[in-house]
């Protein structure tokens, strides 16, 4: 996957509408910054929810262990705001030049380079469709599983053909996108952030194959057998009605309904944040309202 907005992202690790996270590492990185940017929480402050937040949501957290870690990136979180794109647009011309392959494997990965160098370009700022990858993790995410040297040899094919050209200084987790087109003119597909979660299933829906369909029900990109019809098997298992998310700020479970997105606090927090923005409110208006 590869994530768009970011606030977004990290709202919904804290609020446990995402559980497919697992790095502890990563946690602590998007609390710290999300404490930081966010909800502008001093370090102490954010030090301490993210010690609570572990200790509720990260199975065998000890504190000790973790101290420095912690510490660390409070520190980091205040030089890495978070970014948000709004969609990835890919020209007819590049998606033209993925089809030209015919062969599913490859374009399946030459569309993940793709949107990897359209992504990195804003989250990193790197220049001439550079992006850093990891091998693994890109045949991941284009859903193609071959042999490791296979994978070597596929992306040294890419290579002869001119689709990917490797930096002078040699380093295997960088490579340039070299089929990018300057101007985003004649839009074949634009993808917006729910289709993100899986580049493979959003390219396969694309060229209409491998029976990939949008979930009727969560809107999804999905690939099941016909005879469920057109939801999804998690929609079909949900009750459909509310779920239990985490407080981003006691951390206490409350219930909200499934369609909610956006909820974040429990009640008592909510009301409790909504007299803050209030009060700050009131603070820098108060010299206008005076004046008047
Ligand atoms: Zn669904
Ligand atoms: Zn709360």
């Amino acid at each position: 996957m590869i994530v768009l907005n970011e606030e977004k992202y990290a709202r919904d690790v804290l609020t446990g509408r995402r559980t497919d996270v697992v790095s502890i590492i990563e946690k602590i990185s998007l609390i710290a910054r999300y404490n930081c940017h966010i909800l502008h929480k001093s370090d102490d402050e954010s030090y301490r929810s993210i010690v609570s937040w572990l200790e509720k949501h990260h199975n065998i957290f000890c504190e000790q262990n973790y101290s420095n870690i912690i510490s660390k990136y409070i520190a980091k979180a205040k030089k890495s705001p978070f970014y948000h794109i709004d969609s990835i647009k890919i020209t007819k011309n590049e998606m033209d030049i993925i089809q030209s392959q015919k062969n599913l494997r490859y374009e399946k990965l030459l569309f993940v380079l793709l949107c990897l160098a359209k992504l990195q370009k804003v989250s990193y700022k790197f220049d001439n469709n550079l992006i850093t990858y990891d091998i693994g993790q890109l045949f991941k995410m284009a859903r193609v599983s071959v042999p490791a040297d296979t994978r070597e040899d596929i992306l040294h094919e890419f290579l002869l053909a001119g689709l990917i050209e490797l930096p002078k200084k040699v380093d295997t987790r960088c490579l340039f996108v070299k089929f990018v087109d300057d101007v985003e003119n004649d839009i074949a597909l634009e993808i917006k952030e729910q289709d993100c979660n899986d580049l493979a299933y959003c390219y396969l829906y694309f060229v209409k194959k491998n029976n990939v369909f949008r979930c009727a029900k969560c809107k999804k990109l999905t690939k099941q057998s016909k005879k469920f019809g057109d939801i999804c098997q998690e929609c079909r298992e949900s009750d459909g009605v509310a779920r239990t998310l985490w407080c981003i700020d006691c951390g206490e479970e409350f219930v909200v309904d499934n369609k909610d997105t956006h909820s974040c606090r429990c009640a008592e927090c909510q009301n409790e944040e909504n007299k803050r923005k209030k009060r700050i409110w009131w603070q820098n208006n108060k010299a206008n309202c005076i004046e008047d």
